[in-house]
């Protein structure tokens, strides 16, 4: 059970405390004390003022100006010093605790805390929450406090704690990983379980206050073929449909095999007309073979492999067939051809084109207070996964390090416009990224300055020990600038980060668009190659390294906080 939930239940089925319509209108919120609460009883409340009450108690410092200078954008979401304090007197009353003594004790940290949260102290606020927890820890031992309240005090702190800490942590990264890998599983494009991620990112973004969207985009036909020999007993024979393959109905084409050799004009004779053809690979292409056999009136094709393999070939067509082609095995073609050889082999061949998938880009946007048209900056990944892959380093690791890397930022006052976007099918494309970057407008284009993306950041696989920073044409942009500058600050060894030339992610459109952008990703130095478990099964949580994960996150984090936060560039200018 989160804080939140239990916040809402307690707020809206207790007796409440309620701020009257008229202080609720009266000024910046952190002018609020507890004793500016009037008491009402459930029963006298209407609806909007339980949802206003609930709101002020969850954004006590929304709308507050602080005594630093330049820190007008804080806008802290979930629980405050006050709401908790709120909930150990409810606590209280309710005889949660064994004596006053343990309560007192409790709210007495509360007070600190609530100076600390004025001052916007947020080193201070982590720490004393930190030592909050210990004496709540020290009391649940000794029974001083009931389990339900032990339970909902250390979820609001945990909470608190993760509004204010603003240092990477790859624990709670760790916990995004184990969600999505194992949690949910693979997370394949257009499935069920892709939409499943896609609502945990949504959530978790939400839960850290920002503004959250999901895009839907149109996928590519899914193509799905079934041969059978309907001579043969209805023989299934497996097949890879062509790349370019004409689309059949639902009935298919029906007709006897004819064995058109490798599938030259003069293979064909008149009697290839309302037939299948059958055809050996080799010699010429795909789409010659697939032509005369389209002119001599044969209604489909079957190609077959010329060497032993295991999976069928995979014709790939240069131009769109207006016939249904597939390709099979060579023992497949070899079995199909002596069938043949004791009398006529009748086939039904179905092509189907799913063209009704969809997949989904989420995208947090966290903007900066008081500036128009700033510039962009965004940090990206996919969420998808390969078939039969839980998707742990590849892309897991990338999502949930995001993910993480929005939450230590949520409260960090900014001067750019950050974007966190979990792009969907990357895997079969960069679809879900060259759609979300085709539709940015010119004016967002001109602002966008740069994106960070994190795909396979988490490989344990002890040879991949250098994090390459690819780019499209292999030349240093701002990422390299501002990731070897956080690397820097960070004492990390000069030899981890590693400038490179690769393409093959969600970098790729946004460096078409003229956008600096790099791909992050753990490969072996000098041979850049990657982990052995890629796009298998054993890409799982058991492979992925905390630590590495630590490593990307401390940089990104660090990096995208000295350009985008106001703070930094005070202390900068300070110092
Ligand atoms: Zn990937």
């Amino acid at each position: 059970m989160g804080t939140k939930r239990f916040l809402s239940r307690f707020f809206t089925t207790a007796s409440i405390m309620l701020l009257t319509a008229s202080t609720l209108g009266a000024g910046p919120a952190s002018a609020l004390t507890t004793s500016d609460i009037a008491v009402k009883s459930q029963a006298e409340m209407i609806l909007p003022e339980r949802d206003a009450m609930h709101k002020l108690l969850t954004n006590v410092y929304d709308s507050t100006s602080y005594v630093n200078a330049g820190n007008t954008n804080y806008s802290l979401n979930g629980v405050s010093a006050s709401s908790i304090k709120l909930l150990i007197e409810r606590f209280e009353s309710e005889g949660e605790f064994a004596n006053s003594v343990a309560a007192r004790a409790l709210k007495t940290h509360m007070t600190a805390l609530e100076l600390y949260e004025k001052q916007a102290n947020a080193d201070k606020i982590v720490k004393h929450m930190n030592g909050f927890l210990v004496l709540l820890e020290q009391q649940h031992s000794k029974q001083l406090l009931s389990g339900t309240a032990y339970q909902a005090l250390k979820d609001s702190t945990d909470e608190m704690v993760g509004q204010w800490d603003t240092t990477f942590s790859s624990d709670r990264a760790m916990t995004h990983l184990h969600n999505l890998s194992i949690g949910i599983g693979p997370r394949v494009t257009g499935t069920a379980e892709e939409r499943q991620g896609v609502e945990y990112i949504k959530n978790e973004f939400e839960k850290l206050g920002y503004d959250v969207s999901t895009q839907e985009f149109k996928l590519p036909d899914l193509l799905t073929g079934q041969l059978q020999i309907t001579s043969n007993d209805n023989q299934n024979v497996r097949v890879a449909i062509a790349d370019g393959s004409g689309y059949t109905d639902e009935n298919g084409v029906t007709g006897q095999l004819y064995a058109a050799g490798l599938g030259t004009a003069e293979d064909f004779t008149a009697d290839a007309k309302g037939k299948i053809a059958l055809i050996q690979r080799g010699d010429f292409t795909f789409w010659e073979k697939v032509q005369n056999a389209t002119a001599a009136g044969a209604t489909g094709v079957i190609i077959y492999d010329n060497v032993n393999s295991s999976t069928p070939i995979l014709p790939g067509l240069s131009n769109k067939s207006s016939i249904p082609v597939v390709g099979i095995t060579k023992a497949n073609g070899e079995d199909l051809l002596s069938q043949m050889t004791t009398g006529e082999v009748e086939a039904n061949l179905v092509i189907h084109a799913d063209s009704t998938r969809k997949s989904q880009n989420v995208i947090a946007v966290k903007k900066p207070k008081n500036i128009e048209n700033p510039e962009i900056v965004y940090v990206t990944s996919h969420h998808d996964s390969v078939a039969g892959s839980p998707g742990a380093n590849d892309n897991g690791s990338g999502t949930s390090t995001v993910l993480e890397i929005a939450r230590a930022m949520q409260n960090v006052p900014v001067d750019k416009e950050i974007r966190f976007i979990a792009f969907g099918a990357e895997e079969i494309g960069l679809v879900g990224s060259t759609y979300y970057v085709s539709q940015l407008s010119q004016d967002e284009i001109n602002r966008s300055i740069v994106n960070y993306n994190l795909d396979m950041v988490g490989t344990n696989w002890a040879p991949a020990s250098q994090l390459y920073v690819n780019t499209v044409d292999g030349k240093k942009n701002l990422v390299w600038d501002t990731v070897s500058a956080a690397s820097k600050k960070l004492n990390i060894d000069d030899g981890v980060l590693n400038p490179y030339q690769f393409s093959r992610s969600d970098h790729v459109p946004f460096h078409d668009a003229g956008i600096d952008a790099a791909l992050f990703i753990w490969m072996e130095p000098g041979t850049a190659r990657m982990e052995p478990y890629y796009h298998t099964p054993q890409d799982s949580i058991e492979n992925v390294s905390p630590e590495r994960i630590q490593t990307i996150g401390d940089i990104i984090t660090t990096a995208v906080t000295d350009l985008t936060s106001t703070q930094a560039k005070v202390t900068e200018k300070a110092s």
